[in-house]
């Protein structure tokens, strides 16, 4: 793309420099903030040869977003051009990297550059990555989102498969399919869209079922003609639906903390959507025995029809080994395949590593972390001064759009960068906020349908507590409008900040 390779350009006020790690939405959206502000001197480390996170890495068939594409923006970018309800992962690879040429964020992205250590030294972090480089920075804005680390199973045999095989983050697209027998390990809300996408076009499909998931019934609807002149035409219009569709999600995930009357239309939903499963075999096969919303709910209108086509077999006998010819069950069945696909996740508590993160006094992020990951308000971490993260460990969920989430967090990171900036001072979290902040947060997602519900999701840490924040994104963005000052620990930085120009 044009002007992706660019340098930055020089002069202005250059304002304190800032490394941000990761160009995925968090990283492009800081970049956009430090812009606005009219700051200069940042430079934005991505590990891949592109841009992106979790849209240029998720390409598998049927890869799409299940938050309404018209929420799924930069509140201060609508896309008037969505042709549907849901917008399909490559149309939204390409609207962030849109927004970030428009926004003029391209020149400050550096491509491979995967940040292997940072460290602080007093006066600020010294952050280096595998090829050799150093960046000297004043603050660093960690925007390594949270599902990035895909999770393998530990299946016996997995290596001797003899067909090709790959995580659904690492799809490989010169496989073909076409009437293949494709084996697919897990069945959340990535293996859901996948079945959806290939029951057709595969010759069989065994679809390798541990946990039974709860489905809410969405539908994907065209956008209309007029409506998408409308947006064009009226950014009130545009605005007005973006808060519509807000309230709406938000009054849904609320579902998620509040008490089980809150829960019940929601419910009643996904109940009458399994009960349109025809066979009685099938249906109870996909009957989970967990409330509805203790794992990160499937949104699919597609994915119950696409499973109950001939093609597609749902084997919940349990993988026992994986052999050169496909997977055996427990029950000694051997599942003959082509291809093998697991779609069983990501490490979501792997969040940062493996970058090494050293604070003050040569603690390290993981002694921080050793119990819990220690965050304040999920921006901040004790010990480590301007250092920084977006959507960071107890970050909310499953009540709003992420972007929304990571919008919220960024206004309040600007205010701190604000300050550290005017008073040419480093800021920390005390210690005892943190742990107050984390003690109420986490009391409040182990009441929530996430820890009280009977299952077992990528939510809950290696403690069985729910690593999110129950609050809705109205909350968030009430407890995150002004910085409590008395949380932080504020000193001089050693040395000026650099107002040089880059
Ligand atoms: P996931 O929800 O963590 O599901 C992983 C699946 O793999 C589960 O069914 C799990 O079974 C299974 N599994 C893991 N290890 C296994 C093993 N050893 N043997 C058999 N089965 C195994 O992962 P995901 O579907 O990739 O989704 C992760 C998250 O990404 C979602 O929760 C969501 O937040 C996000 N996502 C969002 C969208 C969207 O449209 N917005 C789309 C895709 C993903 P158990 O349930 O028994 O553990």
């Amino acid at each position: 793309m044009k002007g992706e390779r660019q340098p930055p350009p020089k002069g202005g006020d250059a304002g304190p420099r800032v490394v941000i790690i990761g160009s995925g939405i968090s990283g492009i959206l800081m970049g956009i903030k430090l812009l606005a502000r009219g700051w200069r001197d940042f430079v934005i480390l991505e590990k891949a040869e592109t841009l992106g996170g979790t849209w240029r890495d998720n390409r598998y068939p049927g890869a799409a977003c299940d938050v309404a594409a018209h929420l799924y923006v930069y509140s201060f970018a609508p896309n008037p051009a969505w042709r549907s309800r849901y917008a399909k992962g490559p149309d939204i690879w390409n609207y962030y990297r849109r927004v970030a040429r428009r926004y003029g964020v391209l020149p400050y992205i550096q491509y491979g550059k995967e940040v292997e250590a940072a460290e602080f030294d007093g006066a600020g972090w010294r952050v280096t990555t595998r090829d050799g480089g150093v960046y000297q920075a004043d603050i660093v804005v960690a925007a390594t989102g949270r599902l990035h680390h895909p999770m393998l199973p530990d299946i016996p045999g997995a290596e001797s498969f003899a067909g090709p095989k790959f995580h659904t983050a690492q799809w490989d697209e010169t496989v073909p399919l076409k009437d293949r027998r494709l084996g697919l390990i897990g069945t959340g809300s990535t293996a859901t869209q996948i079945v959806a996408a290939l029951a057709d076009e595969v010759g069989q499909l065994k679809l390798f079922q541990r946990t039974a998931q709860w489905v809410f019934p969405v539908a994907d609807t065209p956008v209309p003609l007029w409506k998408r002149l409308a947006f064009r035409l009226s950014p009130r219009y545009a605005r007005n639906y973006y808060y519509t569709l807000r309230s709406q999600t938000e009054a849904r995930g609320k579902a998620a903390t509040g008490d089980r009357t809150a829960r019940a239309a929601r419910d009643q939903q996904c109940f009458d959507a399994l009960a349109r499963v025809r066979d009685p075999v099938l249906r109870a096969k996909l009957t989970p025995d967990y409330e509805v919303g203790c794992k990160r709910l499937v949104m699919s209108g597609t994915f119950y029809d696409a499973v109950q086509k001939p093609s597609v077999d749902v084997v919940v006998e349990g993988v026992e080994r994986i052999e050169p010819r496909g997977v055996v069950t427990r029950d000694g069945q051997l599942h003959e395949l082509d291809v093998l696909v697991f779609a069983t996740g990501f490490d979501a508590h792997a969040y940062l590593r493996p970058i090494k993160v050293t604070g003050e006094r040569g603690v390290t992020l993981d002694e921080v972390w050793r119990e819990v990951p220690l965050t304040y308000r999920a921006i901040a971490a004790p010990q480590m001064p301007n250092f920084f993260f977006i959507n960071g460990p107890y970050s909310p969920g499953g009540s709003a759009s992420v972007v929304g989430i990571v919008e919220a967090q960024a206004d309040y990171l600007m205010q701190l960068i604000e300050r550290i900036a005017e008073r040419k001072v480093q800021l920390v979290p005390r210690q005892e906020a943190a742990v107050a902040w984390l003690e109420e947060v986490r009391e409040r997602a182990r009441q929530s349908v996430w820890g009280s519900g009977g299952c077992q999701s990528w939510y809950l840490d290696k403690t069985g507590t729910p690593s999110l924040d129950p609050s809705t994104l109205s909350e968030l963005q009430a407890q995150l409008a002004a910085p409590d000052w008395d949380h932080f620990v504020e000193r001089p930085a050693l040395v000026e900040l650099a107002c040089a120009a880059a």
